[in-house]
């Protein structure tokens, strides 16, 4: 019933009583003191009622209202205190408690904002499945590792990383309420993951990190590489020094072409050595920015012509024919010359030994992205197989095919640090048995 309805009923009654008791006192002629008193007392009553019916009534909605908003998870406002007695009691502990749920409302909001920040910022991939495998919570790294929208909450789990060791792990851990962790290869880019599932403590489903260890076991293996490179490049000079001495002291010594034929090969060993412990500690001096560049305005035109007049006998001896195309125009470059004529030699040192006899060479440059200039040497020759084309830049890095083949390996990882430190670019393509082009630029 409405506090109308109740407030209507409750004076209608009063006034009625009112009435008959005035009626009944006119009728056994009572006196008219008594009955005026009966009346105000009566309309006292009424008006008392009146106004306390409705006060409950809406104290109640204001209750009601109230409670649903904490129901819904938020703090409603404050209660006004007009009640009396025990309802007074009761909205004024509402309102403590509105207050206290109020304020953990908003230390757990911030509590909330603490850990988004936390888990937006760490390196590592972090999901939260429910019990179903299904994602309710991912952090921005997650998104950005493998590729996801944030729309991914809500989906399950193998939808989003699509691999099925990934999922196994997860799905152990769901189902066993154990602690999971794994090395997973997901392909077919070959990235490498440390995985660990975790049962959350007083819910089911699991907290799932995700640490990408791609670019460390990339790093390890150049270093393993180098390791085993280094040893080899030294091994194999070394190894023939020894042939050459043991075998001289055997009687060749006695032989003087044989000798001078020994001699001169310790010569050439002892300077490949030398040419590597050179370039090696060039390297290393470069790397850590010892070798400061003195970069002056370059006109790439005359430079690139006088580097390739340079190497013209040798291309010639290879029976290759060399060219030199430059975009008329080109604004001079600050450059340290002598560096990046180091550059230059060595990719044109490369195309003339990795190019057959017939073959062409064509050394270019153009323009790029209106701030930069880019140096291009193309040739026809083996070239480089896709395996191997993104590892030629570390140092001691070659080929297979390239093996035994002279070089040190170190040329292009010495270029790419020139390079660098001139805040360009070095890359290469290649088509196995048509050719290679290296490309590098050197910015405005
Ligand atoms: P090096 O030439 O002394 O072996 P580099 O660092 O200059 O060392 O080159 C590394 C490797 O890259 C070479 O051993 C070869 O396998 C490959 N390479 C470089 N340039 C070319 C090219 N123009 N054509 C084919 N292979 C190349």
């Amino acid at each position: 019933m409405s506090s109308n309805a109740i407030r209507s009923v409750i004076l209608f009654t009063v006034i009625a009583i009112a009435v008959v008791l005035t009626v009944v006192g006119f009728i056994r002629g009572f006196n008219l003191e008594l009955l005026l008193a009966w009346i105000a007392s009566s309309a006292a009553a009424a008006v008392a009622i009146y106004f306390f019916v409705p006060s409950i009534t809406e104290d109640e909605l204001e209750l009601d209202v109230a409670m649903k908003k904490l129901g819904g998870g938020e703090p409603p406002d404050k209660l006004r205190l007009v009640a009396i007695g025990e309802l007074a009691d009761l909205k004024h502990s509402f309102n403590e408690m509105t207050k206290q749920v109020g304020d953990r409302l908003r230390s757990l909001e911030r509590e909330n904002g603490k850990l988004e920040l936390m888990m937006d910022n760490v390196a590592d991939a972090i999901f939260v499945v429910n019990r179903y495998s299904e994602i309710t919570m991912v952090n921005n790294t997650a998104l950005r590792m493998f590729n996801l929208e944030p729309s991914v909450v809500g989906r399950t789990f193998i939808d989003a990383v699509r691999d099925h060791e990934f999922d196994a792990l997860v799905k152990t851990c769901l189902a066993s309420g154990s602690r999971q962790h794994g090395s997973i290869e997901i392909r077919p880019d070959r990235r490498f993951f440390e995985v660990t599932v975790t049962p959350p403590k007083n819910e089911p489903g699991a907290v799932v990190v995700a640490r990408d260890l791609t670019e460390i076991k990339r790093l390890e293996r150049v270093r393993r590489d180098f390791v085993a490179n280094i040893s080899h490049e030294l091994r194999t000079p070394l190894a023939s020094l020894k042939l050459l001495a043991e075998t001289l002291r055997g009687g060749a010594i006695d032989d003087p072409a044989v000798a001078a034929d020994f001699l001169n090969r310790i010569e050439v060993e002892t300077d490949k050595l030398t040419q590597m412990v050179r370039e090696l500690g060039e390297l290393s001096r470069i790397e850590s920015g010892e070798a400061p560049l003195s970069k002056k305005p370059m006109d790439l035109g005359s430079f690139i012509n006088k580097v390739a007049e340079r190497m013209r006998p040798q291309s010639d001896r290879a029976e290759l024919a060399l060219s030199v195309e430059v975009a008329p125009g080109l604004r001079p470059v600050p450059a340290d010359a002598d560096r990046i004529e180091q550059v230059l030699v060595n990719l044109l040192h490369n195309a003339i030994k990795f190019t057959s006899p017939g073959g062409r060479i064509i050394v270019s440059a153009n323009p790029k992205n209106g701030n930069a200039v880019e140096i291009a040497v193309k040739d026809t020759g083996m070239g480089i197989s896709a395996e191997d084309l993104p590892r030629i830049f570390e140092r001691f890095y070659k080929a297979d095919k390239a093996r035994g083949g002279g070089g040190t390996g170190l040329g292009l990882a010495i270029a790419k640090h020139i390079v660098k430190a001139h805040g360009g670019d070095i890359r290469a393509e290649s088509v196995p048995g048509q050719g290679s082009t290296f490309y590098f630029t050197l910015p405005r």
